[in-house]
């Protein structure tokens, strides 16, 4: 049955890729958000893989992990972020995920003997996946995006979906938003408007009518280009919507609303326009743009080329940033780059060092370098997942002398693996969708630091990884000054790790970045760029 009570909308991407589907989908979202609509939004992506969970951040980014435990792509991050209300499994479908569903169910006989095939079997699947949260009763519009630019062999099945939908839910319930790019020719000096006309048609062939056209720019959109691109495609004049480059991804929603986006949609799905309140968004992006200060943060990763690799760890950077009123510049550092000579050159003139969370033994051993420098130097150290575990192996290497100390993922024969594969790991062999997923409770020690950051002593983080700290060593290893102050009820496993003594230590088994909100920054990042702050004022 369609659902004809939840409005939908759509999101397809024509031109080019990476045009930022999901910020226009996030801040159209929150202007919803903030006139009193339930919104949430969804991510279909065409790729054959069943989640990112096994790609490579050089391939698609970071893997963004809800409270629910689905490994997924960066942009539910964009969604959590600005719309401050927790994604699932169901924001996120790939094309592997639709097929696997759709076999599983031949398997068990439930096409009563008929032919498999894309229509309808696949894009019935997609078409029911889209409306799970429709149906929930949730939310009065979910918006979805749809991964991919129109044309892609692996997007047709999703366009046909959209085709479908909105032919069976009508236009009062269902819209079609088409974020497109106007290309600037310098040497004729003119903005180009014939991409769009013509990934427009391609939409058409498909049979969908694009509703409105959301316009990536680099200059601002006259009103000739406006009226033609609005005959040529088919849309209304006020549909016409440019997007023009912004300084931060966070002026997107209000330029969304000068351009009057909301209006726009809402008039077509019969919701009544509303007044948005922004004020806290608006306070919030004030002081982002009005700092007093800043401060200098290493992020020691081995993903550094690319700035999506670690996305969900910089926008909360951004968040407590502003929260804390300066600006928080963050320069990547290459962990495999890194070794005992340089490491004073690359770190000494920081404010404090972030070691990102990774897989395998690459750029190890500049982690640990890096580590050590800080600890002795009493400059703020924040270690998430693998860098909470190499502070573990630094502080047994250097302080209790197990100079062979580590993780048995990079060294399964080490005599001391401070680190070790989780007992539930043990008899693992699939990759995908197996490592110790989605938020867990963790009780924190009442005088500890981070009882005192977090201001609770009960927190439920989000996890992804498969070693943990191997209780055998945790005497040995509190008796020499670090402390293990955080713990899951259930298992005894150890999810912090502080040294007292130092102004700022702490490292976390879990995610911490991927709570953080413009609503709520997260309080480990408010305190570690506390603490930074605090760092370079007395230095
Ligand atoms: N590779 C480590 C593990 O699996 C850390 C994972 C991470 O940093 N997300 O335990």
């Amino acid at each position: 049955m369609t659902d004809t009570t939840t409005k939908y909308i759509f999101v397809t991407g024509g031109v080019s890729s990476s045009l930022g589907k999901g910020i226009i989908a996030a801040s159209l979202a929150k202007l919803l958000q903030a006139q009193g609509y339930r919104t949430t939004i969804q991510k279909l992506d065409p790729y054959i893989n069943i989640d990112p969970g096994t790609l490579n951040p050089y391939e698609h980014g970071e893997c963004y992990v809800t409270n629910d435990g689905a490994e997924t792509d960066l942009d539910l991050g964009h969604y959590e972020r600005f719309l401050n209300v927790p994604t699932s499994q169901a924001n996120n479908v790939t094309t592997g995920r639709i097929y696997q569903s759709v076999i599983d169910k031949e398997r068990r006989g439930e096409f009563l003997g008929k032919t498999v095939q894309v229509i309808p079997h696949i894009t019935d699947e997609i078409k029911h996946r889209i409306q799970i949260l429709g149906k929930s009763g949730d939310y009065d519009i979910v918006l979805t995006e749809i991964g991919g630019t129109v044309g892609d062999i692996e997007s047709l099945p999703y366009v046909e979906a959209v085709r479908q939908l909105k032919w069976e839910m009508g236009n009062q319930n269902a819209l079609v938003i088409h974020l497109t790019l106007i290309p600037y020719l310098s040497a004729a000096g003119e903005l180009k408007t014939k991409p769009t006309q013509h990934s427009v048609k391609t939409l058409m062939e498909s049979g969908v009518q694009a509703d409105v056209l959301v316009c990536r720019t680099e200059h601002e959109l006259s009103d000739g280009i406006r009226t033609k691109l609005a005959r040529f495609c088919n849309v209304k004049r006020e549909a016409v919507i440019q997007s023009i480059d912004a300084s931060t991804i966070y002026d997107v929603p209000n330029m969304m609303l000068e351009e009057g986006l909301d209006k726009v949609v809402l008039n077509q799905l019969q919701l009544e326009s509303r007044n948005p309140d922004l004020t806290s968004w608006n306070n919030f992006v004030t002081k982002l743009k009005n700092p007093k200060g800043d401060v200098v943060i290493g992020l020691i990763g081995k993903y550094v080329e690319l700035q999506d690799s670690y996305k969900s760890i910089l926008e909360a950077f951004i968040h407590a940033g502003a929260a804390n009123e300066v600006k928080v510049k963050v320069v990547s550092i290459h962990s495999e780059f890194l070794n005992a000579e340089n490491v004073t050159s690359k770190i000494a003139h920081l404010d404090g060092i972030l070691v990102a969370p990774g897989f395998g033994e690459r750029g190890i051993e500049g982690k640990i370098e890096a580590i050590r420098y800080v600890r002795e130097n009493k400059i703020p150290f924040f270690g998430i997942c693998l860098g909470m575990q190499m502070a573990v192996i630094e502080y047994s290497r250097n302080v209790l002398g197990l100079h062979q100390a580590n993780s048995s993922e990079m060294d399964d024969k080490t005599p001391f693996p401070v680190i070790d594969l989780m007992e539930t790991q043990k008899q693992v062999t699939e990759k995908g969708g197996t490592m110790r997923l989605g938020s867990w409770k963790c009780d924190l020690l009442e005088d500890s630091k981070v009882a005192a950051v977090y201001n609770e002593t009960s927190i439920m983080e989000r996890h992804r990884h498969r070693y943990e700290f191997n209780n055998d060593f945790k005497q040995q290893i509190e008796n020499s000054g670090m402390k293990a102050t955080g713990f899951n009820p259930d298992t005894g496993l150890v999810e912090i790790v502080e040294i007292p003594n130092h102004p700022w230590f702490i490292g976390v088994q879990y995610h911490p970045e991927y709570k953080s909100t413009v609503a709520n920054p997260h309080p480990l990042f408010l305190s570690f760029v506390r603490a930074a702050l605090n760092y370079k004022t007395k230095k």
